[in-house]
């Protein structure tokens, strides 16, 4: 496989999970809860950190939401969850620090949005404070830039600046700049301040795709901070999930991007946790990390009479993932693995014998056997109607080999 070369970026720490220098790419994902709500909050963490996600940010927007920001470390850390929180602060962060510095400990990132940080001499000042926060506590600072939320004071200044040139330049490629400019002119503030080199993680989110690639070339080209990939307000079902791929994809394959996040708008009753399993699915599509072993399944045609193999499939992809917490610290590299689960005898035997392990369905007016192939070799013909559940024991059995 062609192995990609990753930008050069320095490491920064964030409790126990390192982001960018050689560190593997960090997935990451975000609660809707209100964070005051610590129950609930609690709960939705442990759920994104048990789907793998390895860093969970927080709204952090309100007194009562800084508060309860302590009592989640907490209560996560007595269930066996120590994924790393981030605060995410927009307007008021600088008040809700000094008012609750607890939260400022408990946090190990702190997300501030330069756009969101106030107006006019105050915007330094109320940045100076949050950045203070993080070197007295020693935490990394994602300086997250938003497309939807550009520092306007900053844009109107390079507008201006842009007009007076004898051949002004088109107005997309100034704001493209402004947002470069906000990321960058805000980690040199922040390190004027005090924070580390080495603290500092940088985001400029947008939501179109062209434009998020261009942005974060630029981005790479111009710094050797670690970045946050992650294409914002990528809409719903499988638009955003396309829309996402699409750009991360070009990135990461250019060796760009250090942790990533993957914003879908949630559909009504969908777990919350498909997000981080998108993002994995990403990463391990480009061969840049495994988490899960792979279900190589054909997509069904007319050969095949029943959706049945399309439900084992399924069912043996959800089964895989369940016992990743099982299987992960027992059975090393279990997550390379992968599993044919095909429709018919066209393609069915070729790919069941390239798969660790495959299975080859009857298709119609084919004999009702389905041949199993365990690394390349035909092990055993399964019958009759409890076809998944033998199968799901031969995979079983083939995992504790
Ligand atoms: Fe159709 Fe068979 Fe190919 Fe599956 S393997 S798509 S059932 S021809």
């Amino acid at each position: 496989m062609q192995s990609i070369k990753r930008h050069n970026t320095v490491p920064v720490s964030i409790d126990h999970v390192l982001v960018g220098g050689n560190a593997p790419i960090v997935v990451q994902s975000m609660t809707n809860t209100d964070t005051a709500d610590v129950v609930r909050t609690v709960q939705q963490v442990a759920e994104l950190a048990k789907a793998g996600s390895e860093l969970v940010r927080i709204t952090v927007n309100n007194l009562e939401s800084a508060k309860a920001v302590p009592e989640i470390r907490e209560r996560l850390d007595k269930i066996g969850y120590n994924v790393p929180l981030v605060g995410d602060f927009h307007f008021n962060g600088h008040k809700l620090l000094t008012a609750v510095p607890e939260c400022a400990e408990a946090l190990g990132k702190f997300r501030i949005n330069p756009g969101n940080v106030g107006r006019g001499k105050k915007r330094d000042e109320q940045f100076a404070s949050m950045i203070e926060f993080a070197c007295r506590y020693d935490k990394a600072v994602r300086i997250g830039v938003n497309w939807g939320s550009l520092d306007q004071e900053l844009l109107a200044t390079m507008l201006d600046e842009n007009a007076k040139l004898a051949q002004p330049r088109d107005l997309a490629l100034v704001q493209h700049d402004a947002l470069i400019e906000s990321a960058l002119g805000s980690a040199r503030k922040a390190e004027s301040y005090g924070l580390a080199h080495d603290k500092i993680i940088i985001s400029c989110k947008l939501s179109g795709v062209q434009g998020l690639i261009h942005t974060y070339r630029d981005l790479a080209s111009q710094c050797d901070y670690p970045l946050h990939l992650g294409l914002t307000e990528a809409g719903m079902g499988s638009k955003g999930i396309v829309a996402s791929t699409a750009a991360l994809s070009v990135l990461l394959q250019e060796g760009i991007g250090d942790t990533i996040r993957i914003s879908l708008t949630p559909e009504p009753g969908a777990p919350r946790e498909k997000e981080v399993i998108v993002g994995q699915e990403i990463l391990q599509c480009l061969g840049l990390r495994s988490f899960t072993p792979q279900v190589v399944a054909c997509p069904g045609c007319g050969r095949t009479s029943s959706e049945y193999f399309q439900h084992l499939a399924e069912d043996i992809q959800s089964y895989l993932r369940h016992q990743m917490p099982i299987w992960k610290d027992n059975h090393p590299g279990v997550e390379d693995m992968s599993v044919a689960v095909m429709g018919c005898v066209v393609n069915g035997p070729g790919e069941s014998k390239h798969a660790n392990i495959g299975i080859s369905l009857p298709g119609t007016g084919e004999t009702p056997v389905a041949p199993v192939y365990e690394d390349g070799e035909k092990t055993v013909t399964l019958k009759g109607d409890n076809i998944a559940e033998e199968f799901q024991v031969l995979v079983n059995q083939y995992v504790e080999r």
